[in-house]
């Protein structure tokens, strides 16, 4: 059975609270014990695993930091949970982090009370499923150029136009779905089987394999006039959302490190060359030690991060920088940790391939390594490099 301690080398546990303590350490012992024994058959058999979606609404782990209809958690415990979920798997952490930060969070921000009333109690305990609907086939990291479109018609909204590589997309009973209104970008709740909608998954991915991806079509598809995000117009609406994700996926990204970085060291300590273990080895020795220094730095840049969010001084590009480097640092690892392995380490039997393919969706998806490096640049130079 699986005993993960966590990686801490600069005893960051001490400046934790009890409470973020104690989340943390539930959330560690649900991935042990729950995720740990079917993640592997899930990723194999290419699906979510979606047994465990009841117990991490029982735990609380949807909307956990949303006060009302979550358990309104701080930024750091909300980042520790995602830490500790993307320890076992980018494709549970993604499918939390659209739950909550995709979709209970504009219900929550921007929706109607009938909106909130009706949505984020079933959402909060995993009883309804949302999705996130932004990228389109033409539309990327360029989203400002969508081509879906709503127009009027009486009292209903008529929907045309594709959206892709969406996260939950089949599985979803809400979608929050974003296409232009009289030129305007603006945010629809569609739901599960509205006439004209329909969502097809995604097959083949050799990432991200236990999270359902899917390909959404909207024909003519008829939504209510009250299915309308009142509370935000333009593009300001998906980017809020946008942040609250990215802001999980810092912290996520150093569990998928952490996850692979204890795998190559104790492999490191038990697999016998040359009469010695490998990890007495000068060479061995370094990688190990370049991984730990990585995952410390980018442990300091979220615990920063996390205060500057609960007092309100978060910038968007506070958060492209953790997202930029963690999940770059996450990658370098977990490709480390599989050389470490050897052949073994091309095999399913360990976790790090399975984290080193993830973390190429997570290098791309949520604004792409590249993007990120121009919204930083925009930011200190104050010249945009975007087009
Ligand atoms: C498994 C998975 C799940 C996803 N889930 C969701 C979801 O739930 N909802 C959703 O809406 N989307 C989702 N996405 C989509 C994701 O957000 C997009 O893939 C991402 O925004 C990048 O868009 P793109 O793939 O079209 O790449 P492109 O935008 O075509 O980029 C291709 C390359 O060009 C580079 N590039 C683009 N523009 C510039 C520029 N101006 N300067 C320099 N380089 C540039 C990029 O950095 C990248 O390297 C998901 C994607 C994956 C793989």
């Amino acid at each position: 059975m699986w005993d993960f301690k966590g990686v801490d080398y600069y005893e960051l546990d001490a400046l934790l609270t009890p409470e973020q303590k104690l989340i943390r350490n539930t959330v560690r012992q649900f991935v042990n014990e729950s995720v740990l024994p079917v993640i592997r058959e899930s990723f194999e058999e290419g699906h979510l695993p979606r047994s465990l979606v009841p117990e991490m609404g029982k735990l609380g782990l949807f909307g956990a930091n949303l006060k009302e209809y979550g358990a309104g958690v701080d930024s750091i415990a909300y980042g520790l949970i995602m830490q500790e979920l993307e320890r076992g798997d980018s494709g549970l952490r993604s499918f939390v982090s659209v739950q909550s930060g995709l979709v209970m969070y504009p219900i929550y921000t921007f929706g109607s009370p009938e909106h909130k009333k009706r949505w984020l109690p079933k959402l909060a305990s995993g009883d309804a499923i949302g999705c996130f609907a932004l990228t389109e086939p033409g539309h990327g990291s360029d989203p400002g150029g969508m081509e879906s479109k709503a127009t009027k018609d009486g009292n209903y909204f008529i929907l045309n136009g594709n959206k892709t590589w969406i996260t939950n997309g089949t599985n979803a009973d809400v979608a929050v779905v974003w296409a232009k209104l009289d030129g305007v970008v603006r945010g629809f709740l569609v739901e599960k089987g509205t006439p004209g909608f329909s969502a097809v998954k995604i097959e083949h991915k050799l990432s991200m394999r236990a999270s359902d991806t899917a390909e959404l079509y909207f024909n003519n598809c008829r939504v209510p006039k009250e299915n309308l995000l009142p509370g935000v117009e333009d593009l300001r609406g998906p980017l809020m959302c946008l942040n609250q994700a990215r802001y999980g996926i810092a912290w996520g990204a150093v569990g998928a490190a952490m996850a692979c970085y204890e795998e190559a060291l104790n492999y490191s300590k038990e697999r016998i060359q040359f009469d010695k273990p490998i990890g007495a080895f000068q060479l061995v020795q370094r990688k190990l030690v370049e991984m730990l220094t990585e995952i410390t730095k980018a442990q300091l840049l979220c615990f920063r991060l996390g205060q500057l969010k609960d007092q309100n001084r978060i910038k968007h590009t506070h958060i492209s920088m953790a997202k930029r480097n963690n999940v770059a640092m996450a990658l370098q690892i977990a490709r480390t940790a599989r050389d470490i392995l050897g052949a073994n380490g091309i095999t399913l039997d360990y976790q790090s391939i399975r984290h080193m393919v993830n973390l190429e969706t997570v290098y791309t998806y949520e604004g792409t390594h590249d993007i990120h490096t121009l919204i930083l640049g925009h930011d200190i130079t104050g010249l945009e490099a975007f087009r």
